[in-house]
């Protein structure tokens, strides 16, 4: 059995849907299970309603709402007629309903709450599985449709649910493990789970990557492949570096830590639950299949040289540099500063230390008032925001000497604000001024891969 996961732009219109049924007619033999995202952009409509509902602006939400509706009858004309068509339509035009009734509830309410947020965003993936499943059968595929929140079992931090695995293997395995065991192609929906009670929950944006890595990984899939839109996992974000290499192979640490430092074509937590049973991932593209993808495994069998994979970036970055009011290093003083991250879940990316100073980046600023205030009693306290942590990725960098010459190098003109190297051996970052990424992330990437063409059983 194989997950095969298709993101927003895989199943965005008709011609999308037409190419990703075939791409699944190819690997019926290894009995697929096909989790798909909405149709892109859809997911943020849906949001966007429920907040200009919460604005009290009704007509551009229900405007929202019929554009959201018309999109998915487009496309639902463009591949079927008959009475499919009429099932289809009506259903849809019933959707648009409950969302209007939603629309209306929260305009009555005038709140919006993160519960509600996740019940407006389910609608996008239920309503592109719908239509695909639709599309398998009138193809003579023979596929069941699940409905994601009777397997996908979460606690209830709406809009970033945390899947519980041991419960949702269960319900996998009694819901959907008989159906492929009986031919059939098992259709559902990435990214929407439910609470033990049946409340509707999201693990988070981007999260269908992870919602087809839980399911590969709990049903011991062969593989678990991620259909997207460029040709894999590439030496840098194409829409920054347009001559970005395609990695052919990658480990598992590299991939987690491109994702985890702002690489959106995986979402960061999709690695684990593949790593844990060893299973391979493939990122592929739905628009040229024949590519062959990156492959990420857990050992690649390349040898142990140093070479750099990829460059990531993360924007919205936030530098608190914290300086201990005492003149020697305090026992305690590392502890204190992470508890106050830690009682205001704030994740901290990257720190530097000296003897009496502290400089740690967090891109979440919620509680960033709060934890000025605390960590006040003891240190002095300087905010900077508006920075990117600019991340160069690869096994073994560790060991590699004169890196970090060859990567400040291109770059000397630059104002860096922290540097952090050492702590995992594949990761060397630093942070910028934010106006600046894009620059930097293209003079880097021209000189760091320069050779990458002496590699050709890494790059293509
Ligand atoms: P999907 O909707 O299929 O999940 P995403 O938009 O989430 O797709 O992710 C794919 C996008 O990630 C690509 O179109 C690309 O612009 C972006 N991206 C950023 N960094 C990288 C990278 N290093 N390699 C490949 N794609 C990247
Ligand atoms: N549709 C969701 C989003 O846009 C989940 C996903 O596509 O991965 O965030
Ligand atoms: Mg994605």
């Amino acid at each position: 059995m194989i997950v095969m996961k298709f993101g927003g732009t895989s199943v965005e219109d008709a011609k999308a849907i037409k190419n990703l049924t075939e791409i699944v007619r190819k690997e019926l033999p290894r009995r697929p299970i096909v989790i798909v995202s909405a149709c892109s952009g859809i997911t943020n409509q849906l949001l966007l309603a429920a907040t200009l509902a919460s604005q009290g602006k009704k007509e551009e939400a229900l405007n929202t709402v019929a554009a959201i509706e018309a999109r998915h009858k487009r496309i639902a004309k463009e591949l079927f007629e008959g009475d499919i068509l009429r099932f289809l339509n009506k259903h849809l035009t019933s959707v648009g309903e409950e969302l209007t009734a939603l629309v209306n509830g929260v305009i009555v309410l005038g709140e919006l709450t993160h519960r509600s947020l996740d019940t407006f965003a389910a609608y996008g993936e239920r309503i592109s599985s719908l239509i695909i499943h639709h599309y398998f059968e009138q193809q003579r595929l023979k596929s069941f449709w699940v409905d994601a929140r009777s397997f996908m079992i979460t606690d209830d931090q709406y809009t970033k649910a945390v899947p519980q695995f041991e419960v949702t293997e269960r319900k996998l395995r009694e819901i959907v493990q008989p159906k492929v065991n009986n031919g059939y192609v098992v259709i559902s929906q990435g990214f929407i789970g439910s609470t033990p009670s049946g409340v509707t929950t999201s693990i988070g944006r981007g999260g269908s990557d992870y919602s087809a890595a839980i399911i590969g990984a709990l049903l011991d899939a062969e593989d678990i492949q991620i259909w997207t839109d460029v040709d894999g996992i590439l030496s840098s974000d194409p829409t920054v570096v347009k001559d970005a290499r395609k990695i052919k192979v990658m480990s598992f640490n590299e991939a987690a830590e491109l994702a985890y430092f702002g690489a959106r074509v995986l979402h960061p937590e999709t690695i684990l639950p593949a790593v844990k049973k060893n299973i391979p991932v493939r990122v592929l593209n739905s628009k040229n299949p024949g590519s062959s993808g990156t492959l990420i495994v857990s050992k690649p069998k390349t040898d142990k040289r140093c070479i750099v994979k990829s460059i990531a970036y993360k924007e919205g970055i936030t530098l608190v540099s914290i300086v201990s009011t005492r003149m020697f290093l305090a026992t305690g003083f590392l502890e204190n500063i992470f508890d106050v991250f830690h009682k205001y879940q704030t994740v901290v990316h990257t720190v530097a230390t000296s003897e009496v100073s502290v400089t740690a980046t967090i891109d979440n600023t919620k509680h960033l008032a709060q934890i000025v205030r605390e960590l006040k009693a003891f240190a002095t306290v300087t905010v900077t925001d508006r920075k990117a942590i600019v991340c160069i990725v690869g096994d073994n960098l560790r060991n590699s000497p004169g890196l970090a010459v060859r990567m400040l190098a291109p770059i000397s003109d630059v104002n860096i604000n922290m540097i952090s190297q050492g702590a995992s051996e594949i990761n060397l970052s630093f942070v910028i001024d934010e106006d600046s990424v894009d620059d930097v992330v293209l003079r880097l990437h021209a000189e760091l891969f320069a050779n990458a063409g002496n590699f050709p059983e890494i790059f293509e």
